[in-house]
């Protein structure tokens, strides 16, 4: 149907623009971290200077991970638009929320299926910190 086609392709456009966006968005922030966090490192004591440059690689490292996470989410939303199953949950099946569409474009689980997922993942790290610590060999 053609009018369900061209719902299809502004949805495409909307969501490809908002998503562009944010692509945008987060490479500005990487590019203002890069040139911020050097002129704050030269102000600092030769002797914290190393653990100063090891920290920010590790920020800038998490930022790249964050950046390749959400980008890698931007192109699996455009993928499920493409493919037609956007707005569809991966889990039940069950369609995805207009609003929960709007403020989560790449949401690709419904409410009830992302809760009952954050539920596992809050279970599994509970049960991860009850473990008790690696047993020691004492010595001698
Ligand atoms: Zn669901």
């Amino acid at each position: 149907m053609k009018a369900k086609a061209d719902a299809k392709s502004k949805r495409y456009d909307v969501l490809r623009s908002m998503l562009e966006d944010r692509r945008q968005e987060i490479h500005e922030k990487l590019r203002t971290l890069r040139e911020t966090l050097p002129a704050e490192i030269a102000e600092v004591k030769d002797a914290e200077e190393q653990s100063v440059a090891d920290f920010v690689q590790e920020i800038d490292f998490t930022l790249m991970q964050m950046k390749s996470e959400t980008l890698a989410k931007i192109d699996d939303a455009l993928r499920r638009v493409e493919d037609g199953s956007y707005g569809t949950c991966a889990d039940c099946l069950g369609p995805i929320a207009e609003a929960r569409l709007k403020a989560l474009p790449f949401a690709d689980l419904c409410r009830d299926c992302q809760e009952a997922q954050e539920l596992r993942v809050a279970e599994a790290r509970a049960s991860e910190a009850r473990l008790p610590p690696s047993e020691l060999t004492p010595l001698g």
